[in-house]
Formats: structure tokens, sequence, C-alpha cells
């Protein structure tokens, strides 16, 4: 299985969740593959070693703080550079923060938008024309079943998914007809450190124990009562790699238990 032979995937916030899974997916089907993300150096070259060694690929690892934009530009042209022309560009690096609005940070909100919608622009328009040069392209934004409805508490996450929404379509539209394809995967609950961080100030914030949190909030929200895994969202993303998905643009994907079905 070498569908992917070849190609140039950056996957920002593949140091951890998600984005490490889809990083281990994508490089199992032959792809080159750029981690971004932070954490321990060891434990990241250590995984950035074994994506080499296990599949025969090219891994380079860049530490760019994704809010900032002399940061993501710097990381878009050594990644050119190292590895080559990004041919699948996964944005998935996000964070979350759980307040009531008139107790919000600002520099919380701030940051958010930074990270997880304007991070995406940047990159975006960084290697749109690489794509469009060799007329193929796959972006893939990590969006959440916050881009498509709301819970309270999370007041700049659901706003900056469902500003990447937007994004995405708008994306697009635009390149539809050079070979690029833009879509949004919108998990539900994923376990993950992301997930694991909330429990304790989701509990705060509505005055519930841990335990209510997981069960009666977010299991709750699920139909499935099962929390998404890593592997279903990473093998959805190599789905939308391959050529069979290559009508599929523009499109905003549940994998979600069936909560956003409600
Ligand atoms: P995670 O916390 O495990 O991973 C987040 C990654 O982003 C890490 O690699 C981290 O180092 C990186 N990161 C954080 N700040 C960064 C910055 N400033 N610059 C560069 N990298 C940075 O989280 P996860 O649960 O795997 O989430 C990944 C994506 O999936 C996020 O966009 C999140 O919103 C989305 N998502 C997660 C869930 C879920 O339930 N876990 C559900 C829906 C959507």
């Amino acid at each position: 299985m070498n569908a992917l032979a070849g190609k140039t995937a950056l996957v920002t916030g593949s140091t951890s969740g998600i984005g490490l899974g889809i990083a281990k997916r994508l490089a199992a089907q032959g792809a080159n593959i750029a981690l971004n993300g932070f954490g321990d150096k060891d434990a990241i070259e250590a995984e950035r070693a074994e994506l080499e060694s296990a599949h025969g690929i090219t891994a380079r690892y860049y530490g760019a703080d994704l809010t900032k934009v002399d940061e993501i530009e710097a990381m878009m042209t050594a990644i050119e550079s190292d590895i080559g022309v990004i041919d699948i560009l996964v944005n998935n690096a996000g964070m979350q923060f759980v307040a009531p609005i008139d107790e919000f940070p600002v520099e919380r909100w701030d940051m958010i938008i930074a990270l997880n919608l304007s991070a995406a622009f940047h990159t975006t328009r960084l290697v749109l024309p690489g794509m469009k040069k060799k007329n193929w392209g796959r972006i893939i934004n990590i969006a959440s079943a916050h881009a498509l409805i709301a819970s309270p508490y999370k007041s700049a996450y659901v706003a900056a998914k469902h500003g990447i929404a937007g994004l995405t379509k708008t994306v697009a539209l635009e390149v539809a007809e050079q070979g690029i394809t833009a879509n949004a995967i919108c998990p539900g609950y994923v376990w993950t450190p992301l997930v694991e961080q909330q429990v304790p100030a989701t509990a705060k914030a509505r005055n519930m124990t841990e335990e209510e949190v997981i069960n009666d909030v977010m299991l709750a929200g699920q139909p499935t009562k099962e929390f998404v895994t890593i592997e279903q969202v990473a093998a959805y993303a190599d789905f939308l790699c391959g050529d069979d998905a290559r009508a599929i643009t523009g499109s905003l994907q549940s994998i979600d238990g069936g909560w956003v079905a409600r």
C-alpha cells in the first residue's frame, strides 16, 4: 500500500493526538511527512525516527508556533527545501479553552483564533501556488462538530471552527478546476490530550464531577455513547487523499457518532 508514495504531507499539530495519528497513517501510505507541534524533544525525535524506519519515508520535524505568521512562513519555506513541494496539507493544530464568555480571557480568544483559524489561512495561501503548478493537491482541515453546532462556554473554539468551515468551502471553490480539493473533517469527541485537559475546566464551569462531564456532557451528545477513535479520523483523512475522493470538495464531513444528526 503505497498510494501516496512520493507525495509530501504537512500535518500541523502532529506531535500528539489526531495529528500524530494522521501522520502515521499517511506515512504508512508512503507519503513523506513534515511533523509540527510542541512537546518533549526526545519523544518527538523518537516518533520521527520511527516513521522513517517503519515506512521508508522522509520525516522532518518543525517546531513552528503557528500563532506566529513569521514562524509559519519560515516553516513552509523550510519544508519545501528539505522535503519538497507540499502536496497534502492537513490543518490540524488546535487548542481549546472553556469559560463563560463574560469571563473569557481576551488573550485566550486571540490565541485560539490565531491557531484554530488564521494558521490555516496562512498555510493554505502558502501551499496553493505549489499545488496549482502540479495540478494536484489535498487540503484537509480538522474542524469539529463545533464547526456545525455550538456548545456553551467554548466561544472562541466554536467561532474559529465555524470560521474554518467557511474557509474550507471558499478554498474549494477557488481551486476546484485545478485538481485540488479542500474538505473539513468534523469529529465529535475523540479521546486525546485536548479532550482530557478540558474535563476539569468543564466540570468547574458546569459545577459537575469529572465523571459526569464525560458521561453526561461529552458522551451524552454522541448517540453511539463511544468516543471517536484517532484511527477512524486518520482513515478518513487518508481516503480524502486518494483519487476516489476527487469529487469530494468543499464538504464538511461529520465523524461524530451521530452527534449532529440530532
Ligand atoms: P492535542 O492537544 O492532542 O494536539 C494538538 C496539537 O497541536 C499538538 O501537537 C500540539 O503540540 C499542537 N499545537 C498546540 N499549539 C500549537 C501552536 N501554537 N503551534 C503549533 N502547534 C501547536 O489535540 P487533538 O485532540 O488531537 O486535536 C487536534 C485537532 O482536532 C484540533 O484542531 C481540535 O480542535 C480537533 N478536534 C479534536 C476533537 C477531540 O475530541 N479531540 C474533536 C473535534 C476536533
